[in-house]
């Protein structure tokens, strides 16, 4: 039992612990890779932002260009010029850096993301956009530094040539950009829903393979062990039936005689010393005959002492049945036997002690063949004869009267005198 119980702890801690290993591994796997796909998220939205920036700028760019161009016929005064010019180189190398990071996927904090085939394309393969941009930021750059209108001329037709098929294909970037982050967005979205699937279905095979079959083992152990009980509890019982019969086989074998079956002396006393206490109490009456078989020795000499057994079984019959049922008979020692009769007065407790003693003088003990027959002599107290003060003034008393029947001769009743 013990055992099972420490088998059963043994195999449900390894139950949860896989249990919870599990869901742990899980979810920091789906950490992980919704990290990854939410990282990636980041870098996208940047790069939209750059390419949108981008494509401002060679708005700007081609803008300040003109103004740079235009800067003489329209009496542009000298510091505003410069004013320009500045914010043209400054937006001429951001571009310029724009141009970079879109077309190798490099990031601001020097990371990298692998351009996607389509943005490399745009910028490596026909738009051919990563020179066409440079080629568009030498030539603002060269405006800046021409000298003669005339030859400005030239180079602004180029610009705004340029210009207008570079916005149109930096929209396109912009839009291929966009495109892209959509698809990681649904990507996410997708992911979210395979996450939340396989959480279901890692939850739902532990509850198969893990929970299940512990709360089985417990329910079979827990009935078991209700099994058990149940049988111990009928042991119990059982064995306790058993106690109490040999217990009463005890007390029977303790409080009476194994030859005849009479009471012995072992409550003798105390059953008189009630009835003489309630008799002082009450003034019932009662008697006490103490009886001795005669010349009882020679049955055993004669015949034997299995004779004699016999006889002493037969005579406690005969006692037994010539008294009433709240009346007991005792073997009080050998061929001794005292007759405590309660209720009793005087007269009828005279003629029971002679009913008994001619019923016995009457018999016929057959034992093996052997015919005898056999009388006793009794000492006869009777309360209203004498007060005593005590059970053992009165069994000395009556078997002072016994003694005194024996003297005068045998199978005669003689009664305690006052
Ligand atoms: P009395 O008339 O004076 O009483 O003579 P008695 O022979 O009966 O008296 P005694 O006391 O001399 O002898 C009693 C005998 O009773 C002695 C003993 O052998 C016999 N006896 C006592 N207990 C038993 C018993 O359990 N079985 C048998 N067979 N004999 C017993
Ligand atoms: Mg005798
Ligand atoms: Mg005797």
């Amino acid at each position: 039992m013990t055992s099972e119980i420490k088998q059963l702890k043994q195999s449900m801690t390894i139950r949860y612990i896989l249990a919870i290993t599990l869901i742990a591994v899980f979810s920091i796997a789906a950490f992980v890779s919704m990290n990854v796909v939410i990282k990636g998220m980041d870098k996208n939205v940047y790069l939209v932002n750059v390419s949108g920036k981008q494509r401002l700028l060679s708005q700007y760019i081609a803008l300040d260009a003109y103004r740079v161009y235009s800067a003489t016929q329209t009496n542009l005064d000298r510091e505003e010029l410069l004013l320009i010019k500045k914010r043209l180189r400054k937006n001429l190398t951001e571009m310029s850096e724009a141009n970079y990071m879109l077309s190798q996927g490099l990031l601001i904090d020097n990371s990298s993301i692998e351009p996607s085939p389509e943005i490399r394309e745009m910028f490596f393969g026909e738009l051919n956009l990563k020179f066409r941009v440079q080629q568009y930021l030498a030539l603002v750059r060269l405006i800046m530094d021409l000298p003669e209108y005339e030859q400005k001329k030239i180079i602004i037709l180029d610009i705004e040539r340029f210009s207008d098929g570079l916005l149109n294909d930096l929209d396109k970037v912009v839009l291929q950009f966009q495109k892209e982050g959509e698809e990681r967005l649904q990507k996410i979205k997708d992911t979210k829903f395979v996450l939340l699937v396989l959480t279901l279905l890692v939850l739902v095979l532990e509850i198969l393979f893990i929970f299940r079959p512990m709360v089985n083992r417990i329910v079979a152990l827990s009935q078991m062990k209700e099994g058990v009980l149940e049988e111990l509890e009928n042991q119990v019982k059982v064995r306790t039936l058993h106690l109490e019969k040999m217990n009463k086989q005890l007390n029977q074998l303790a409080h009476h005689d194994a030859l005849t079956g009479l009471r012995n002396r072992l409550n003798m006393e105390a059953n008189i010393e009630e009835v003489l206490e309630a008799s002082e109490r009450n003034g019932i009456e009662f008697a006490v005959l103490m009886l001795d078989l005669d010349w009882f020795k020679r049955v055993n000499d004669q015949y034997g002492h299995d004779v004699g057994d016999f006889v002493l079984r037969e005579l406690a019959q005969i006692l037994q049945q010539s008294v009433r049922e709240g009346d007991h008979v005792y073997r009080a020692g050998g061929e001794e036997f005292v007759v405590l009769l309660n209720r009793i007065s005087y007269q009828d407790a005279k003629q029971k002690a002679e009913n008994i003693r001619q019923s016995v003088e009457d018999y016929v003990f057959m034992a093996n063949g052997v015919k005898l027959r056999k009388t006793l002599s009794g000492g006869l107290y009777h309360s209203s004869l004498l007060k005593v003060s005590s059970v053992k003034e009165l069994l000395k008393q009556a078997d002072k009267a016994l003694y005194a029947a024996k003297n005068a001769g045998r199978n005669i009743i003689m009664e305690v005198k006052a």
